[in-house]
């Protein structure tokens, strides 16, 4: 539906977010805009089902505004790579170095069996770091991670290049 809807339209840059000399690249107005959002994700779905998933997993916490209305649409189950200490029972973690600092994502330990298929999904992809994280993660679990996808690329952070798979984005920015 809405071929011709101009996703560029719906995404704001915010300056100065979270710190000064930022630009900040904001979904939630593609989020508040139904035509908008269902047109997102129904072109996310069309370049990752080639890949035939299993699951869909997505990263805390706007990769789960796009994970999880996807696997919707595809008929899949969702998966939640999360922030520390907030999943029940038994999970797996991979740490991973920020800029300053470094993070932790973890992920229950049964949610997803050896050999599945997991596209990961986020809504963005900077330095590639996080999404580099969580594919870590996910084969650490044993899963096959065929591609990952975003919304939004800032393509100039050249974070493609850290992933060793396809990685499909909507909108790219330089
Ligand atoms: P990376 O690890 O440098 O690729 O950063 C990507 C992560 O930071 C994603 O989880 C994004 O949600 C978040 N992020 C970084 N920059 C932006 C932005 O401009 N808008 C929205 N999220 C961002």
């Amino acid at each position: 539906t809405h071929p011709d809807l101009d996703l560029r339209a719906h995404i704001r840059g915010i300056p100065d977010f979270p710190k000064p000399g930022i630009l900040f690249y904001d979904i939630s107005t593609l989020l508040r805009h139904g035509p908008a959002w269902r047109a997102a994700m129904e072109r996310l779905a069309a370049r990752i089902s080639p890949y035939k998933p299993d699951v869909l997993a997505g990263i805390e916490s706007r990769g789960f505004l796009v994970a999880a209305p996807l696997a919707l649409e595809l008929g899949l189950g969702f998966v939640m790579l999360r922030k520390p200490r907030k999943l029940p029972g038994e999970t797996i973690g991979l740490d991973y170095a920020l800029e300053y600092g470094t993070d932790r994502i973890e992920m229950q330990a049964d949610a997803v069996k050896p050999g599945q298929r997991v596209v990961l999904l986020d809504d963005l992809l900077a330095t590639g770091g996080t999404m580099a994280a969580g594919i870590g993660l996910l084969r650490q679990a044993g899963a096959e991670v065929p591609a990952v996808a975003a919304l939004i690329e800032l393509a100039f952070l050249n974070g493609r290049a850290r992933l060793d798979l396809p990685c499909e984005t909507l909108l790219r920015y330089d």
